[in-house]
């Protein structure tokens, strides 16, 4: 189970109208801002999924497992 389906319940209202986008969103770089930095390849962007609350708007991204795993091991990251 991905972390997008486990997240059935909206963090802010409490909602469950939730919307996963389909497929994997390019999580920028070149002219566009840089979601995801140092946890991919300039020529092979990274992804993530969008979740969407239709009852509040609170719009949360959840990158793929391949930037989850760089995260731990990237110098433009720290951890909290
Ligand atoms: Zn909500």
């Amino acid at each position: 189970m991905s972390d997008t389906q486990r997240s059935v319940v909206c963090p802010a209202c409490g909602g469950k109208d939730l919307y996963v986008t389909v497929k994997t969103v390019h999580c920028g770089g070149g002219y566009a801002p840089n979601l995801l930095p140092g946890l991919h390849r300039w020529f092979n962007p990274g992804a993530f999924r969008a979740v969407l609350c239709a009852d509040c708007g609170l719009h949360r991204m959840f990158a793929e497992p391949e930037s989850r795993v760089a995260v731990r091991k990237s110098p433009k990251w720290r951890q909290l």
